[in-house]
């Protein structure tokens, strides 16, 4: 066994007859090639797992390890099967030629062989080899392409979500800010408008004015003041609870006597078209909540049922208490809510379409849920438009946490 350097390429030749290793060993040495030999199989599969040669020249009719035993045994070795493999041998029967194809070989010569034609095969053997080779790494390079492109694509279509996600934020945020503005500049102008007006009349003309036509317009003067003093309280409300400054302050409170009360208070400014019902079930003498956000959520839900129902009807409190929970429900046979309105009523500043010209600033609602909410409670709405509309509030019974029960004490819970 022999090794050269070459430009050319490594060759195994493998004849257990050195007269022919030796007149194809000169000739592809003479044509520039780096030879290994061997003599016999064993020689042969050795050499090739160490020297990695380009091409094995194999004959098939050896002793011990013959020619197709040699190249089943290259073929089936992952760091040599890709090393091409020409047979050549004195075996000119065709079921020989098939099975030196089928053992994986690139070519078969008979022998006796003719040197120039033997060095032509090789030649266009290692051609396809080496062409082969580079389609093989031009593959995997075109794979890592496309993997780059896939993440280039992935990541761009993340990009895009998100931009699209901001762009939808800005426009509910610039939708918002409108609404925002239209609201106040309607609602605080009106009371501004009845302020100024009735106070310059007063300026001007309270010596022709009797006493009862000055007092209506000091009674308008004080209605937009207070009016205009609960557009601001509701605003800096909804702003503390936002901000989590509102804190939540609960006691024991016996609920039927407080809704009783409240409904009385209220009943008061309530128009004669309207029918109030009031009624309650069960007990609830030891609810622990907080007063101010039950009064809250009650007064809204109470004068939105009044205000939307502009031609009367009854107006039914209905308050349930069982064994894990209470529920309030306010209902009325008002105007009705549009159904693609009612997901967006909980919303600061919406309102329902068909308002037409029913006063309001669209806050009341979201007041509602956060102090619901502060609860752990639920709130739910049922309306049709034309006929009426019903809210549903279910607040959870809740122990206080480190408090003996029966104890009036205020604390934080939550
Ligand atoms: P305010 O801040 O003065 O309460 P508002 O009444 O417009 O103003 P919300 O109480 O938040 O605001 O109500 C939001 C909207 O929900 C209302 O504008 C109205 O379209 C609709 N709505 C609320 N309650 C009723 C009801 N009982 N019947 C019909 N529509 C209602
Ligand atoms: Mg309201």
């Amino acid at each position: 066994m022999s090794r050269e350097t070459s430009e050319k390429g490594s060759i195994l030749i493998v004849d257990d007859n050195p007269t022919n290793l030796g007149v194809l060993s000169d000739y592809f040495s003479d044509s520039g090639w780096e030879i290994l030999v061997a003599q016999d199989g064993e020689a042969a599969i050795e050499t090739v797992e160490y020297a990695h040669p380009d091409i094995v020249l194999l004959d098939i009719i050896m002793p011990v390890v013959d020619g197709f035993e040699t190249c089943r045994h290259l073929k089936a070795n992952p760091s040599t099967k890709d090393i091409p493999v020409i047979f050549m041998s004195a075996l000119s029967e065709t079921v020989d030629k098939v099975r030196g194809f089928q053992l994986g070989a690139v070519d078969y010569i008979s022998k006796p062989v003719q040197q120039e034609e033997v060095l032509a095969r090789v030649n266009t053997h290692l051609s396809i080899r080496n062409l082969t080779r580079r389609l093989q790494e031009q593959n995997i390079r075109l794979q890592q392409e496309i993997r780059n492109r896939q993440q280039a694509e992935e990541q761009l279509l993340g990009l895009q979500a998100e931009l699209y996600q901001a762009l939808a934020q800005e426009k509910e945020l610039n939708e918002l800010k409108s609404r925002i503005i239209s609201t106040i500049s309607h609602e605080y102008r009106t009371p501004l408008t009845i302020i100024s007006s009735s106070a310059e009349i007063l300026e001007a003309y309270r010596h022709k004015l009797d006493e009862s036509k000055q007092l209506k317009h000091l009674e308008r003067i004080k209605i937009a003041a207070n009016h205009l003093t609960d557009l601001v309280n509701d605003v800096l409300f909804l702003s503390r609870v936002e901000f989590e400054k509102l804190e939540f302050q609960p006691e024991f409170i016996d609920l039927v006597s407080f809704f009783r009360e409240l409904v009385e208070e209220l009943q008061v400014g309530v128009n004669e078209a309207h029918q109030l019902i009031f009624t309650s079930s069960g007990e609830c003498r030891q609810f622990y909540g907080d007063t101010k956000l039950l009064r809250q959520i009650f007064t809204n839900l109470f004068s939105n049922a009044f205000k939307y129902s502009p031609n009367g009807g009854k107006v039914s409190i209905q308050l349930i208490c069982e064994t894990h929970q209470v529920i309030l429900q306010v209902g009325d046979q008002g105007i009705g809510i549009p159904p693609e309105d009612q997901g967006k009523l909980f919303d600061s500043f919406n309102r329902g379409k068909n308002v037409g010209t029913i006063a309001g600033t669209g806050l009341g609602l979201s007041i509602v849920k956060k102090c619901v909410e502060l609860h752990n409670g639920k709130i739910l709405v049922e309306s049709v438009v034309g006929t009426g509309t019903t809210f549903t509030v279910s607040l959870p019974l809740r122990e206080p946490i480190n408090l003996p029960i029966g104890t009036h004490q205020q604390q934080n819970y939550d």
